[in-house]
């Protein structure tokens, strides 16, 4: 088997995944490791359920609309911009919700630009011409926001760096439709409405134009497409294979050392693991004392739980129709609600009302609700507090669908804990770090390490952790490879 290749890419996550196929589309020689036995890490049916973006070439999708479900029986029917009741009475704050989710996804796409692209700077001055380039870019994004009209551009710089709680709560009165966006801008997130940067967030979320689509195949068909898109471009996956340790050889990445003893050698090395975890692999001593702080002090405590409930019937949810149940559901009543449902995780413990995202996947086997399950504890998930979360969260659906806890023939709970063991994803956090403000854009994912350069050379970052951050969308990786060559490493 070969061993020397251009670039390494550590983790065939479809972060790695999708950097491998940009460089090997490039002409460079590939190898993405991967220590588990399957390709996709987070991206995978047992965690990952929904697209907010383009699926990659040979998924097929279904825009899905989003039922807001409300305790009072008056559940919310949104798509996009649109909201009515499920009952099909209209909603007296549609044209509020309208007005202000319009707004959003215009600026969001504003950020769009900025996500798939290395995040601005100008480190290399502006008399090259990767400099002009950048300066371009940045003008670019200037002549955007200018072209959104005076009024519009105040109003963008405003809500940018604001909080989810304000901005919806001034446009419209609290309850399941607000609840849904609030809901939307943290998940994933250890942080409530309340907290800053979650417009920020939200408009991350909505960058695509807002919908959200099912995957045909699930998450493991995305991951798969990934894999194939590397595979085709000519890069090589190897499963069940870790990597042990990046080898640097005078300041320079040399190869990677395996876990079945053997080498790799390469002049890049692409890692799509947590900053720190691969600070270590690349030896601590690589790297300067303040790179080494910061690493250590980057936030990433996870705190989303995935509940894979199978179950014996389709379940009915009192006031909604057949097709209404195959929506995404959500158990976001209101945007205090969903800040209240923060409170407990803050200090490690349980949310009383958990906020909830679901889905019914009723492929050719039995069927199952897929439960995604915000502000739960990182750490500490003993077998009592498994249970009794499990059941809490079938109870708080079981007062939408009464009979609903009679029909569970299994529930298959991932902690946080659970999901760093099985991914080696920092805290089982879904971004690999906290998306706040700090640790944004050009702070992503800690100061003086955003452009996916890692300290050593020919070492980059290419996952969830560097900019733009988590959800299945490949930027990270694309970016990550685009930056490899720029750089000229490989
Ligand atoms: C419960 C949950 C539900 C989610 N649901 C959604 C959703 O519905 N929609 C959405 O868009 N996003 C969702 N996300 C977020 C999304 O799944 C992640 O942000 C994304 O998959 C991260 O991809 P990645 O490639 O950067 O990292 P990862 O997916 O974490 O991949 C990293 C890979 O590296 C491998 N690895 C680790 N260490 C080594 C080593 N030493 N050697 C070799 N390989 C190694 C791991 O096994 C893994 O395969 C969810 C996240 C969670 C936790």
């Amino acid at each position: 088997m070969n061993a020397r290749f251009d670039v390494i890419v550590i983790g065939a996550g479809h972060n790695g995944l999708a950097a491998a196929e940009a460089l090997a589309k490039r002409g460079k020689s590939v190898c993405v490791v991967e220590q588990s036995d399957a390709v996709g890490g987070m991206a995978c049916d047992r965690l990952a359920h929904l697209l907010y973006n383009p699926a990659p070439s040979g998924v097929e999708t279904r825009e899905i609309d989003t039922v807001s479900l409300s305790p009072e029986g008056a559940h919310v029917l949104i798509r996009r911009g649109e909201a009515r009741f499920t009952s099909g009475k209209p909603h007296p704050d549609a044209a509020a919700y309208q007005t202000l989710y319009r707004r959003l996804v215009r600026y969001a796409g504003l950020l769009h630009q900025l996500a798939e692209a290395p995040p601005p700077g100008l480190e290399q001055g502006v008399t090259s011409l990767a400099g002009l380039r950048e300066l371009s870019r940045l003008a670019k994004l200037g002549v955007g926001v200018k072209r959104l009209g005076k009024a519009e551009m105040r109003e963008f710089l405003r809500i940018l760096l604001t909080n989810a709680y304000d901005l919806l709560l001034d446009e419209m009165p609290d309850g399941p439709l607000p609840g849904a966006l609030a809901a939307d801008a943290v998940r994933g997130a250890f942080s409530g409405p309340r907290s800053p940067g979650t417009v920020l967030s939200l408009m991350y979320r909505l960058r695509h134009g807002g919908g959200v689509f099912l995957p045909a195949g699930g998450m493991g068909a995305v991951a798969g497409a990934y894999a194939e898109g590397a595979r085709r471009a000519g890069a090589e996956v190897r499963c069940g294979l870790g990597v042990t340790r990046v080898i640097v050889e005078g300041d320079k990445v040399a190869g990677v050392l395996l876990s079945d003893g053997g080498r790799l050698d390469a002049s890049a090395v692409l890692s799509s693991v947590g900053p720190m975890q691969t600070m270590r692999m690349a030896g601590i001593a690589e790297f300067d004392i303040e790179a080494v702080r910061r690493a250590r002090k980057l936030r990433a405590k996870g705190s989303t739980a995935k509940l894979n409930l199978r179950l014996g019937g389709v379940p009915e949810f009192t006031g909604l129709s057949a097709a209404q149940v195959k929506a995404r559901l959500l158990v976001a009543p209101s945007v205090a609600g969903v800040e209240r449902s923060f409170n407990p995780a803050k200090y490690g413990d349980l949310p009383k009302q958990p906020v909830l995202e679901m889905v019914l996947t009723d492929g050719t086997g039995p069927s199952t609700l897929s439960v995604i399950a915000g502000h739960v504890p990182e750490t500490s998930w003993t077998t009592d507090r498994r249970e009794s979360f499990t059941a809490s969260v079938v109870e708080t659906i079981e007062r939408f669908a009464p009979g609903f806890g009679s029909l569970v023939e299994e529930a298959d709970l991932l902690t946080p804990e659970d999901i760093s063991a099985m991914t080696g994803a920092p805290g089982g956090h879904w971004h690999h770090a906290e998306m706040g403000l700090d640790q944004m854009l050009t702070t992503r994912p800690t100061v003086g390490m955003a452009r996916y350069r890692f300290g050593v050379a020919g070492l980059y970052l290419c996952g969830a952790s560097a900019h733009p951050g988590g959800d299945v969308t490949g930027a990270p990786g694309r970016n990550s490879a685009a930056q490899v060559l720029a750089d000229g490493v490989a």
